[in-house]
């Protein structure tokens, strides 16, 4: 290419490459770049005809000029432009082709010591970064990319980009297409592995979402639930194993006594959760068992000289009175050890012809070593259990840990025929036939108090999985201990509080409302001042009710408006989606009660400014249906004002009736309207005196009982 030619292309490359080349006198006079290229086209030509020295010293001459080197030998294509250039070096043997771009700092050199060609060869079209450098007589090809601060030792490809130090060369793509003008290639996109990896977890996002999206509609409201699962020890999604049906099963008393008040938070706490899955219309299918023979019940019914199975009807029936007050809804399937003894036997045989179990005189143990995951739920090691083991050693026993699925029985003792000789079940072999019998091998939630994860939940997977070879429950849900003085409350020490000592003292939605108000994991102090302070709670509501009413009844056809209404507004609209956030975190029955509780408050606030008008009908209306939405999923709040002060008028032995109240009410308004305000003041002081609260009111006095 002549020499004209190669400058005419110069010129050209630079206002195609930089848009901000805006005329000819311009580039000729201030692109240092420009001036550089022109001096190289001249000096070469003087290197090509031979002349010496010269060519060097006209180079020599525009790098000071340009802060460009271009040895004079070195072969430029056309059309190479070089970008703010200072610094740029182009070594001798240097070869550059066509329509190339330079940025500042970059060096096109030589290294090591041979001789001929020791630097590098660009092809056409080639980009170079800012400060990277090109060493060595290496080739780099076509359409090549060569990023910032690159350092590029060996041949780079056509149509690749190269980063790094030294440079790793990545190929673009190139996809053929037939056009209007026949086949053509065009570079696709660099491929870069982030931006694969963030495409491919993207589109798996995607479909996660779309598949969680069909079980919600399957499962209708609300959000996604999580729930604490023991198993995993973390808090996971709730996915039912059939959406059409959610299986759960939580192990029940053994009825020999009265129930105390941890029996009560364990039935309250998976009453509130299958009610809360109902409430997002869920489909529930819950079991909860009778243990009904047992050596406590064996040991009772001699104390009380009446037969075994006399003791576990009776408590089964006194468990029933302490849960139905307490407001806990019967199972769908309430079996009874008794019932199940066929299926025991069977799971024994089945365990024994598995190699699981062995027999020793009539009694059959399960053998823990032989089950893998002995210890997963507890996260406990076998040997740790043994080395610290202090149940009673059974020297017959191949492990101490080993543990009784069948008991040979006493003389006298309540017994079943089986293939080991006569004899009754032990404990644990009851929950894990009758949840496969009513719930299936495999099913979502096993659960109890957190006392019952080791042994008896610990042995239930055991027998289970290694009966059926199949996973045994999905998630483990345990709550917590209640505590008295911080210490765990517990029958062998006596600190224990049963459910009717309770009653005389509180009244039951007292006891339901203490009990919802910690996270059901958390361990819960017991104490008549938290009773008390549920009672405060519960009045609270029913006095708030009592407004609502009072101002619903009233004639609203003013229009006045009153501070807060915003602020009522807002929580009304957010309301519905808080509670849910709170019981979808792994029923958070805490927080869904503070956010009760701030609707509470803020509609009192509300009432306070004795707004009137269409729009405060509204919203209290709406507050107060939201209110009783809450209270019904938690089943609390469910009664009307005037039976909860029925109630506490029993349970604090207020020695008035309805009638005395209300006659004295009659005397302190006569009282008033004869503005004998003594005696009024006397009946109302009175009254308070025996717990009874006036309250005087646009159209008439009503009362409530003191808290
Ligand atoms: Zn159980």
């Amino acid at each position: 290419m002549g020499f004209w030619k190669n400058i005419r292309g110069d010129y050209r490359a630079v206002f195609e490459r930089d848009p901000a080349a805006r005329n000819r006198i311009e580039v000729f006079l201030a692109y240092p770049g420009f001036h550089a290229i022109i001096i190289h086209r001249l000096t070469h030509m003087l290197w090509n005809a031979g002349i010496p020295v010269i060519p060097r010293l006209f180079s020599h001459i525009g790098r000071f000029l340009t802060g460009i080197e271009i040895h004079p030998a070195a072969r430029v294509g056309s059309g190479l432009v070089i970008d703010h250039g200072m610094g740029v070096v182009i070594g001798e043997t240097a070869e550059v082709g066509e329509n190339c771009l330079l940025y500042q700092g970059v060096t096109l050199g030589g290294t090591g010591k041979e001789k001929g060609k020791r630097h590098p060869t660009l092809g056409d079209n080639v980009i170079v970064g800012a400060g990277a450098k090109i060493l060595g007589a290496i080739t780099i090809g076509n359409n090549v990319m060569i990023g910032a601060n690159s350092v590029i030792l060996k041949s780079v490809p056509d149509n690749s980009i190269c980063v790094g130090v030294p440079g790793r060369i990545t190929k673009k793509k190139i996809v053929r297409m037939t056009t209007e003008e026949g086949m053509v290639e065009v570079m696709d996109y660099f491929p870069d592995p982030t931006v694969e990896k963030l495409k491919e977890l993207e589109s798996r996002i995607d479909e996660l979402t779309r598949r969680l999206d069909s079980v919600e509609r399957i499962q209708g409201r609300g959000g996604r639930m999580r729930i604490y699962n023991t198993l995993t020890g973390k808090k996971e999604e709730f996915v039912a194993l059939d959406p059409a049906l959610v299986r759960i099963y939580s192990c029940g008393i053994t009825a020999y006594d009265h129930c105390h008040i941890g029996h009560a938070r364990s039935a309250i706490v998976f009453d509130i959760m299958r009610r809360y899955m109902k409430y997002k219309g869920l489909k529930i299918k819950y079991i909860r068992n009778f243990t009904d023979i047992d050596d406590k019940i064996i040991n009772r019914a001699k104390q009380e000289g009446i037969p075994w199975d006399e003791v576990a009807r009776k408590y089964i029936d006194e468990y029933y009175r302490d849960m139905d007050s307490l407001g806990v809804d019967r199972a769908d399937v309430e079996p009874k050890a008794t019932e199940h003894i066929k299926e025991m036997v069977e799971m024994v045989k089945g365990l024994i012809e598995k190699g699981y179990a062995y027999v020793i005189d009539g009694s059959v143990y399960f053998e823990v070593s032989k089950f893998a995951g002995y210890g997963r739920l507890s996260k406990r090691d076998l040997d740790d259990m043994v080395a610290g083991a202090r149940i009673e050693v059974d020297e017959r026993k191949k492990n101490p840990m080993d543990f009784a699925l069948w008991k040979a029985s006493k003389e006298g003792e309540p017994s079943w025929e089986s293939p080991w000789g006569p004899g009754r079940p032990g404990w644990h072999i009851e929950c894990s036939a009758m949840s496969l019998k009513h719930l299936g091998e495999t099913f979502d939630i096993h659960g109890g108090g957190a006392d019952l994860i080791f042994p008896h939940h610990e042995n239930e997977i055991a027998q289970s999985e290694a009966y059926t070879g199949k996973p045994f429950a999905k998630y483990w849900v345990h709550n917590g201990f209640i505590t008295v003085d911080k210490e765990k409350m517990s029958k062998s020490l006596g600190n224990f509080f049963t459910i009717k000592q309770i009653l005389s003292k509180f009244d039951a939605e007292a006891i339901r409302f203490f009990l919802l108000s910690t996270h059901y994991r958390n361990p819960i102090e017991f104490s008549d001042e938290q009773l008390r302070e549920a009672e405060a709670s519960i009045d609270r509501f029913y006095t708030t009710e009592m407004r609502i009413r009072d101002f619903l009844s009233q004639d609203n056809s003013g229009d006045k408006a009153a501070a807060d209404e915003k602020a009522l507004e807002e929580l009304v609209s957010r309301f519905p989606s808080s509670f849910s956030e709170a019981m979808d975190d792994d029923f958070n029955t805490a927080l869904a009660i503070g956010h009760i509780f701030e609707l509470i408050r803020v509609l009192n606030k509300y009432m306070d400014g004795r707004p009137s008008g269409q729009g405060a009908v509204e919203v209290i209306r709406r507050s107060g249906n939201l209110l009783h939405d809450a209270g019904n999923v938690l089943n609390i709040f469910t009664r009307s004002p005037e039976d909860w002060y029925r109630a506490l008028m029993t349970i604090k032995n207020i020695s008035l009736t309805e009638e005395d109240i209300a006659a004295k009410i009659v005397q302190r308004r006569n009282a008033r309207e004869e503005k004998d305000w003594a005696t009024a003041d006397r009946i109302r002081k009175e009254l308070e005196e025996k717990g009874i609260i006036l309250e005087d009111k646009k159209d008439g006095t009503s009362w409530k009982v003191k808290v």
